[in-house]
């Protein structure tokens, strides 16, 4: 089976977030399913300086207004078609915002040429290739049904995943005529969404399944808090839904293996996660104090819940502990970081940007992960903790609800606990966590139970990527 998948970001070339790392991971995955995947991204300047020989396989001569290329590229073994348009991606700033933060004023052309030339792909515009299925990712990729829906493409399936809802690329209508797309287009079916356009809009109406990265998050959106507007819209397709939950890279993020840390370790060797332990600590300034050290690997914004984490820090620090945090985004909570590891030197520390090496050193080396998400579609770093031996504290909500078996006493007594979950996210809840966490966390044999049964639990895409294969089949044999 010949599938397209399309995305705005694909891990190791260009990641802001969760979907780069789904991106970038499922084709493996699914090729011992008889998948082969090829993924179309943008031609974004880290993508273009990093592709090695690649190879003109198609093109556009006016693609919005200007020429543009597919390029076929093998990258690590990713199967690569990067949509070479200047104009649109050779920016300075990040895939979506400029150098000031700010969304590019013409994300919209820039996404929908992405959406049209998946549509186009689809419809055979490589003379070497032409997919069975379409699979795409998020709003930036939402528009490809709607132009697969009035162009020769129609009929093909199309599976459209959500990552994250709260990302849903609204226009103002002025922007529908720039779209390419036939009058009838601007209807509440297809793009219109409260006089606006909608790109996600579009893709949950047209898309023939809609996936999402956890089956609590599948639930969750059908609900008023957690549906962002979509709600209805997904209740009345809701036989077109279903929950997938991610997988991680096991070979990237693997402990015996990874390049990034002090020292490799397994399952049978945790003892070397004190070399991890030092080399973290001494990264952060962290004083010899016994006691926890707790990190947070986020964005940091409303979403993750680290207003409420902020509130706690001195709690985590008057019973003994330490947190460490590597994270950039809302400046205020930026700033309540930076104060907090002023207040307490050598206790809480706090990288700001965007560091993919000492990421993997935090699972390694810290006891504990704090994900305090108000909601969370899926999330991974919970998966990176359970397998690095970093024990999560979770959110009861979506992914992280679905992924960690929280460490009550009957959990405790059966041996499947994996971590601590909490509700509501307040920070009443959460400092009860960290009460249940400090606690098992003095009795190191409860601790290191919690340890070896999060390196157990499967992170693997084995389960999910039999999963999407077995949507795609039955999506092609409904013909
Ligand atoms: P989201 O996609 O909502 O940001 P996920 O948990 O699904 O959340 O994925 C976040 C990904 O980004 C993980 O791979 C995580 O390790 C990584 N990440 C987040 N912040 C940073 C950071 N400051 N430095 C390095 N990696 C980060």
């Amino acid at each position: 089976m010949e599938v397209l998948s399309v995305a705005s970001e694909v891990f190791p070339l260009i990641k802001t977030g969760g979907l780069a790392d789904v991106a970038g991971a499922l084709p493996a995955a699914l090729k011992p399913h008889g998948v082969r995947m090829r993924t179309l991204m943008p031609g974004y300047p880290v993508v273009m300086q990093k592709v090695k020989k690649p190879q003109k396989v198609g093109g556009f001569t006016n693609l919005f207004g200007h020429p543009a290329s597919i390029l076929a590229v093998d990258h690590q073994g990713l199967d690569l078609l990067v949509l070479d348009a200047p104009e649109l991606f050779d920016r300075d700033g990040g895939p979506y915002v400029d150098k000031r933060g700010l969304d590019y004023t013409d994300n919209f052309r820039r996404f929908a040429a992405l959406s049209l030339a998946a549509a186009e792909i689809a419809a055979g515009l490589l003379p070497s290739w032409k997919p069975d299925l379409v699979h795409v990712h998020d709003w930036q990729a939402a528009l490809t049904p709607v132009y697969m829906r009035f162009g020769p493409a129609h009929g093909m399936p199309v599976v459209l995943t959500i990552h994250n809802i709260a990302f849903q690329g609204q226009f103002g209508p002025e922007v529908f005529p720039q779209l390419a797309l036939p009058p009838e287009a601007f209807s509440v079916n297809f793009v219109e969404y409260f006089g606006d356009v909608g790109f996600l809009k579009g893709g949950l109406q047209t898309a023939n399944a809609i996936t999402t990265v956890s089956p609590s998050y599948a639930q969750e959106i059908l609900t008023a808090q957690f549906g962002m507007g979509f709600d209805g819209l997904l209740t009345a397709r809701l036989s077109h839904l279903s929950g997938i939950v991610n997988g991680i890279d096991t070979d990237v993020w693997n402990p015996q293996t990874d390049p990034h840390i002090a020292a490799n370790y397994g399952p049978t060797t945790l003892k070397k996660r004190e070399i991890n332990r030092k080399a973290l600590s001494e990264h952060f300034g962290f004083d010899n104090a016994p006691g926890p050290i707790f990190c947070v690997v986020s964005r940091l914004t409303w979403q993750k819940g680290m207003d409420v984490l902020a509130e706690v820090i001195d709690d985590i620090v008057d019973n003994g502990g330490k947190l460490a945090v590597l994270g950039s985004g809302d400046a205020s909570l930026e700033s309540a970081f930076l104060t907090a590891a002023a207040r307490h030197p050598g206790r809480v520390g706090m990288v700001t940007g965007y560091n993919e090496p000492l990421s993997h050193l935090m699972q390694a080396g810290a006891d504990a992960i704090l994900i305090p998400s108000r909601f969370e579609p899926c999330g991974l770093t919970q998966l990176y903790g359970l397998r690095y031996g970093c024990v999560p504290i979770v959110a009861h909500t979506g992914g992280l609800a679905d992924t960690i078996i929280d460490a009550n006493e009957a959990a405790l007594a059966a041996r499947v606990a994996t971590g601590f979950q909490f509700s509501p996210v307040s920070a009443a809840s959460l400092r009860q966590a960290l009460r249940r966490a400090f606690a098992a966390y003095r009795q190191p044999k409860v601790w290191a139970r919690l340890q070896a049964q999060g390196m157990k639990s499967d992170v693997s895409w084995d389960l999910s990527a039999h999963r999407y294969a077995d949507l795609y089949s039955s999506l092609l044999a409904k013909g």
